[in-house]
């Protein structure tokens, strides 16, 4: 059987690596889809495991080459999903997930409807900033910037079937509530194909 396409969404800062990361710990038959960025490496991360980093000149390549499955500008770098990878996996019966912001997410929903989505929101918009000014890998303003992003990407929640807050200090029960989804959607794959 092939794998199951999962599209993590929300706004930046809302603590998607975090919680995927426990997810990731406690649930098999999971890989996860490395990203092309045009952005800046933020100390600690590591080519060809958080993101494979790009010239804007190489990005654009790859658009022009349809090597992505989705793409997005996002406070001004481009950020994509690399199609071959995903397309490999999936094929060898592996659930893929990728942990990507709405514009992308909106792509992968037209092109893969039946793909599962989960829309994993703070909180509130304080609780946000409080934590992107707490990671400080950007500068006040790039901060504010993506406070300003967030608040548009919320405006779309209703597109998404599945609604997570990551509420704070609730790591396990968001990545819990995560892996309760995937594993609904598992099933209800599984029932549909008998
Ligand atoms: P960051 O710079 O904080 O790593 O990521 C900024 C935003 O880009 C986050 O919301 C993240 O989920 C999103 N993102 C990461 N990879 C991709 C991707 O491949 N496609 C899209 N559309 N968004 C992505």
């Amino acid at each position: 059987m092939t794998g199951n396409l999962i599209v993590i969404v929300g706004p930046s800062g809302v603590g998607k690596g975090t919680v995927l990361k426990k997810v990731f710990e406690d649930l098999d038959n999971l890989v996860f889809s490395v990203s092309v960025t045009t952005r800046k490496k933020r100390e600690g991360e590591v080519e060809g495991k958080n993101y494979f980093f790009k010239t804007k000149e190489e990005f654009k390549e790859m658009i022009a080459k349809n090597e992505l499955i989705e793409w997005a500008e996002f406070v001004g770098n481009f950020y994509g999903t690399p199609k071959k990878y995903i397309e490999d996996r999936v094929q060898e019966g592996k659930d893929i997930i990728l942990e990507i912001e709405v514009e992308g997410a909106k792509q992968i929903k037209q092109i893969l409807p039946n793909a599962l989505f989960i829309f994993l929101a703070p909180p509130s918009i304080e609780v946000l900033y409080k934590r992107l000014k707490e990671r400080s890998t950007e500068p006040e303003e790039k901060i504010l910037a993506r406070v300003e992003k967030s608040k548009q990407e919320l405006k779309e929640i209703n597109r998404f079937e599945n609604l997570i807050i990551n509420e704070e200090g609730k790591i396990e029960e968001t990545a819990q509530s995560i892996i309760q989804t995937i594993q609904a959607h598992r099933q209800n794959k599984q029932a549909l194909s008998k």
